[in-house]
This record gives C-alpha cells, structure tokens and sequence, in this order.
C-alpha cells in the first residue's frame, strides 16, 4: 500500500499512465511501464475511461504494476460506470492482485452516454463512492484512497470557495491524499495550497505537471482540464510549434523548471501526467532529485 507520510521532508514523485486505445500499441505499454518503474517512483498509475471500454486492460497494467515492479500501483476509479455491485467487484479483483490504492473519482461524461444514464449513477460525486468504501469496512489500513483536487476550481465548481468545501468533504469522507489536475503556473498551486490550509485539508496534496511536448497537445489538455495558459507557454508553443524537436525540448524544460521549483518549495509530491512517455518522467524525476 503507499505509505502516507506527512512527516517526510522528502517530495515524493508519481507518475500516470493510460490504457492505449489501440490493441497493436498495448505490449508497448509494458516496456513504458519498465521504464517509469526502474525510476523508483512512490506510485504509478493507471487511468480509467468512464465509459468502461479499458477496464480489463486497466486491471492487466495495475496487475503488472504491482507483481512485476518494485512499484506501488494505483488504480483510477469512476462514479460514472460504477454502481455499488461494480465498485465492490473491481475491489476485489484489484485486491486479488494486491492492489490496495485507489484513485476516487467522479468521472466525465462518456459521449455516448445518455443524459439518463449521466444522472442515475448511483455515487453522484467522489465523495459518496470514497464514503460508501469506508462505510464498507474498507478501513485505512487496507485501501489507501486518493481523491482529485483542482488548483484553479474544477470547471463546473460556481466558485472556488464551494469548490473547497466539496473538497474538504472528500477528506471528512476519509480520502487519504490528493492529487491535483495539471497547471502550468506554480503560484497558483502555492495559493491554492493556502487556501486548503485554512479550510482545515490536512491530508498531503500531490501536484499534477504535464509537459506539454506539442502545440496540439496543448490545446487538448486546455479544453479538456480548464487550465490557463500562462504567456511564456503559449509562446513556447508559438515559437516552436512548427518543429517537434524544438517544441518537445522546450515542453520539457518547462515542466522540468515547474517541478524543480515546486520540489525546492516544499511540496509533499509531484504527479506527472507522462503521456505513455517515459523520457518525460525521467526528464522531471532526474532534475529533482
Ligand atoms: P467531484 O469531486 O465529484 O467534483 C465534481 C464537481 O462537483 C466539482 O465542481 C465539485 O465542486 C462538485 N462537488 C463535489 N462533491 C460534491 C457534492 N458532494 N455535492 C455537490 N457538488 C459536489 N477522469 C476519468 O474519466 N478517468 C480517469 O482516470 C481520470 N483521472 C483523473 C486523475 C486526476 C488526478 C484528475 C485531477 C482528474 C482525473 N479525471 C479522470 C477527470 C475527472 O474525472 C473530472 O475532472 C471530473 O469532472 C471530476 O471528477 P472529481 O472526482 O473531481 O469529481
């Protein structure tokens, strides 16, 4: 299970990968894994689609995660696509693997879902499925829980003060950690760290880095995670985006740069959202430690 040590002056560093969507890409996804892996980092894990298309091969990667590497596994699990029956299975075949993290989420919208479907899912938000598992009998000691958290207001949160207080439910609900979506710029996670501090959210708080290695990628992450674009970015990406090379290296150090100031500032652990691309953990997790 990953050890939650606040007492640890130590950044602790993640990583998470995703189940391809191609099956001819799927054996890659092992060698990625050896990669990351032999970086020693605390965790890695494992992305789940809402819509449920990948779960057999999101229980295969956390099966290899965790009886193939010296690595913790961690398994991302979505209110939208699981019911009460679902969640209590997935539990254990994840279990049955020695798999005992688990990433607590709501979930998007798959696009072929209907909006009755969308709205009779039977854990409206992370809070409810994280207090249904320890309601359960699923105590500390045997399922470490994390929860999501967004530095500048989940997209749909009326404001940050409301968004705070749904946060504070996850802990009071007994999540164990957080994990942040990705930003871009550090002073808006250090003000958000403040602000959790006097909202009373205690448990460690993981930063989320994604280096951005194209122009398109860029544009993605942004429609889909709400993030803003600080100017040096997007002019990283105007200067260079029509050359791959330039443009990956200079993702990279922006990241690299993001994360060695986040580390030098005390944060408790650094979360990077590594694309299936080792060379980026490796990028990040070199330059820090
Ligand atoms: P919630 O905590 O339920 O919050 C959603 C919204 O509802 C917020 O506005 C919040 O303020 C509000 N809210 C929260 N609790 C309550 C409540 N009790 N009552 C009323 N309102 C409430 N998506 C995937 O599909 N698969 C993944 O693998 C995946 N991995 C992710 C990993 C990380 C680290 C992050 C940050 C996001 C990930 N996502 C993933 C995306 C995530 O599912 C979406 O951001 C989703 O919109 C919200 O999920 P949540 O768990 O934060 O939801």
């Amino acid at each position: 299970m990953i050890k939650i040590d606040d007492s640890s002056r130590e950044c602790v560093l993640s990583c998470e990968v995703f189940p391809p969507k191609k099956e001819d890409s799927f054996p890659k996804i092992y060698e990625t894994v050896d990669r990351i892996a032999a970086l020693k980092p605390a965790f890695i894990s494992v992305t789940y689609g809402a819509g449920g298309s990948n779960s057999g091969k999101q229980l295969e990667i956390v099966d290899y995660i965790q009886n193939k590497t010296d690595t913790e596994a961690l398994a991302h699990i979505t209110s939208v696509g699981y019911d009460r029956e679902r969640l209590d299975e997935g539990l254990r075949r994840f279990a049955e693997k020695g798999v005992h993290n688990v990433l607590a989420l709501r979930g998007d919208r798959p696009k072929d879902m209907s909006d009755e479907q969308y709205a009779s899912r039977e854990f409206e938000h992370a809070d409810d499925m994280i207090r249904y598992m320890r309601s359960s009998g699923r105590s500390e000691e045997s399922l470490m829980i994390a929860g999501a958290c967004y530095p500048e207001k989940h997209p749909e949160a009326p404001d940050k003060p409301t968004d705070i207080f749904f946060l504070k439910k996850k802990q009071d609900a007994g999540c164990n950690m957080l994990i942040s979506q990705l930003f871009f710029e550090n002073s808006v996670f250090y003000r958000f760290l403040e602000y959790t501090e006097k909202n009373d959210i205690t448990i460690p708080i993981h930063a989320g880095i994604m280096p951005i290695t194209d122009s398109k990628q860029l544009g993605r992450t942004i429609t889909l995670s709400g993030t803003s674009v600080p100017k040096k970015l997007a002019d990283i990406c105007a200067n260079y985006g029509d050359n791959p090379e330039d443009m990956k290296k200079a993702g990279i150090e922006y990241a690299v740069n993001q994360a060695v100031d986040l580390a030098a500032n005390g944060v408790q652990g650094i979360h990077v959202y590594a694309m299936n691309k080792p060379e980026l953990c490796e990028a990040v997790f070199n330059a820090v430690r």
